[in-house]
This record gives C-alpha cells, structure tokens and sequence, in this order.
C-alpha cells in the first residue's frame, strides 16, 4: 500500500550503539536520544530496542514525547530536555527527569511541588557554559544554589552542560573551555551543597573530538544513526536508514516540453521522465528539484526534474530501463543522508526529522 517508506536496519542500530560503547569506559553511562520521533525514524521502536541493547538513559526535547514512551511501557530514565512550566505534574505523574535551564523554571516547579502532596522530582541542571541556547548562566548559580537549599522537593540528580561545535575539529578549543567552564560552575556548586554530582556533556561528535570529558555519562543522537559529523569516524558506523520511494508513471517526454510547476524543467533533448511518489508533506525540500540533486536506481544517479511537489517529483530516467512500480532511494547507506543533506546545504539532522508521518516505517529487525 505504501508509496514511500523508511526502512530502518536495527541491527546498524546495534552496531553503533556497541561501537559508541567502545569510545567510553566501562563505567561512562549512556543516554541515547530519541527526541523528535528518534529523528524521524520511530520513537518507541527505537526505545525498545536501545533499552534492550542495554542503554541506561532516554532523552527527548519534550514532555509529550516523554509521555508517549512512558505510556507505551518504556522503564528506562527519561530525561526531558526543553520542559515547559506547565509540565510540572506530568513530569512527576510520569516518573520523568527534567533538564533545569532557567531561574524561572527553578522556582516555579520547587514552588508548585512545595505547596503539593506530590512526590519529588529528578532534575538535571542544565548550565550555560557558550553555547546560549539554554541553561543557567554563571552569575545566577549562587541563587539556584540557594534555591535548591531551601526546599526538599526538587532531588538535584546530575549537572550537565551542551557543546556548540563538538563536530568542529578547528574549534576543540572552544569545546575545552567549555568543559573548563562546566567544571567551575560543577564545583561551585558541589562546595556550597557539599556534595559530588555526576555530569554529562558530550553529544555524538563530542565522544570522539573530546573523550576525555566524557564524565559519567554521554548523550547521543545522531551517531546511533550511522552519523558523527566526523569524516574520519564515519566508516565505522553503519547507516541506519534508508529513505525509498516508488516510481508511479514513467513517459516520453520532447525535446522543448517542460516538466511540473512553473516550467521548472525544460527537455533539450527527447527523454524519458518518471514520477517518484514522495514531495514537500514528506520531508523533501524545495532545493532538492532547484539543486538538481538526484536519487538513486541500481547505482545509477537519476536527476531530479524542475520543482518538488507536494506529494511528488520527476526524474530523467533515460539512462535506465526503470518501470513503473520500482522502487528509487532518495537517501541509503551507498548515498547517504549526510551527503544528501550537504548537496541542499543543509545537514544530516534536518533531513532525516523532517520525514513526514505519510512515509511507511519498515523494519529490518535484529538477529537474535
Ligand atoms: C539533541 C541533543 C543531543 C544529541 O546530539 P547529537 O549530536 O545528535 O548526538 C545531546 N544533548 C542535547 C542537549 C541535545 O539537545
């Protein structure tokens, strides 16, 4: 029935998630993230399987997501990264984690569970150390100090902090002075409450650019899917996904005609043109048609014709004896989503949570 899928090979799964492993030490805990739907692949299959691979730790950006997997019969920690004020009671009726990233946030849950009967919550502070997206700035540390002091609520669990270019080999210095910050906020911290936290802070590409501050546990995303931002490391993850869509007509097309919307394409020559069933509702971008990127058939590249539509694209097919009912790749472990992503100026992350709810998830399951 399906006119696109992604098919998603767990047993790749497997394979990156023991070769992250490896990087760590035995003792190194590690937090899979599974936000965004697990990038666009599916949350709680991957869930289920990191949970049984052994990881220690989910994370998502969002309570709603969290609920999703907790309801699902997910056991594992989840850490919920971007929680709303709102949240608060989901938060503890879940049994879930929040990252603490502001002031705000701080007092409003230790206000709200102070004048409740409900149980405690996990935080993880979440400190601002360059990045300046979220989490605690410096010179509010002595007030969240205070804050945690003064209530009995909100169990302080784990500091943590977020790298802003850990897949940038020219800029490890920035992530060093990062970690030296996160260090300095970590102390000052562990003084005053007088007592050791454990820390986490390196994301995919911070395990390999800067294992030695790997700390007592790792946060990883992008790599479990076959990605780590570093050419070097690349060759030994397995791609996990591969993006496919059906080919649905396949016509002459004459030199002068155009292809699809707006006269996007013009034939200079006699040409056979396909129809792939797959456009914008499912993740496939404008520049895709304006780059004149291609998609694959049996190792040949096929280009992509004029504009994207919104349920649909044409390709030029004359180099192939392709049929109606066959099956192009878009992305897949010969051509990657990474490779993809760079050719429409964009990365590996976007594209592969960008794909739409429409596209067939398959699974290509683990040998057990
Ligand atoms: C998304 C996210 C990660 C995972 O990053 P990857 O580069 O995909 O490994 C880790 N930490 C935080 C705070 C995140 O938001």
């Amino acid at each position: 029935m399906s006119q696109a899928k992604l098919q998603i090979d767990l047993s790749a799964l497997a394979h990156n998630f023991s070769h992250l492993k490896r990087q760590l030490h035995s003792t190194t805990k590690f937090m899979a993230i599974v936000k965004a739907n697990a990038y666009g692949n599916d949350a709680l299959i991957w869930s289920q399987t990191l949970e049984a691979l052994g990881a220690d730790y989910l994370a998502v950006a969002y309570c709603q997501e969290a609920i999703a997997l907790r309801t699902a019969g997910i056991k594992l920690p989840i850490l919920v990264f971007h929680p709303q004020q709102e949240d608060i009671e989901a938060l503890v009726a879940y049994d879930l984690e929040a990252a603490i990233y502001s002031l705000e946030q701080l007092r409003s849950y230790s206000d709200y569970l102070t004048a409740s009967d409900k149980a405690h919550l996990n935080i993880h502070l979440n400190i601002n150390t360059g990045l300046n997206r979220l989490g605690i700035r410096k010179k509010d540390v002595p007030t969240v100090i205070d804050l945690l002091q003064n209530q009995n609520k909100l169990r302080l669990t784990w500091l943590m902090s977020h790298l802003a270019a850990s897949d940038d080999l020219a800029q490890l210095s920035f992530s060093e002075q990062q970690a030296e910050a996160f260090e300095e906020v970590c102390h000052s911290i562990e003084v005053e409450l007088n007592q050791v936290y454990k820390k986490h802070l390196l994301n995919s590409s911070g395990i390999f650019s800067l294992a030695h501050k790997q700390y007592d546990m790792v946060r990883s995303g992008i790599a479990l899917h076959g990605y780590s931002n570093l050419e070097k490391i690349d060759p030994d993850l397995r791609v996990v996904a591969a993006l496919k869509a059906k080919v649905t007509q396949v016509f002459q097309v004459s030199k002068g005609e155009y292809v699809g919307y707006n006269f996007g394409f013009q034939a200079s020559r006699d040409m056979t043109v396909a129809t792939v069933a797959i456009g914008h509702a499912d993740g496939i971008d404008r520049k895709f048609g304006q780059k004149q990127n291609q998609v694959f058939f049996k190792g040949a590249a096929l280009p992509i014709l004029g504009n994207i539509c919104m349920d649909m694209f044409m390709v030029d097919v004359s180099s192939t004896s392709i049929k109606a009912g066959d099956w192009v790749s878009i992305f897949d472990a010969q051509h990657n989503a990474d490779l993809s992503a760079k050719s429409i100026g964009t990365i590996s992350y976007e594209l592969l949570c960008a794909i739409g709810p429409r596209v067939e998830r398959e699974f290509i399951l683990l040998e057990n």
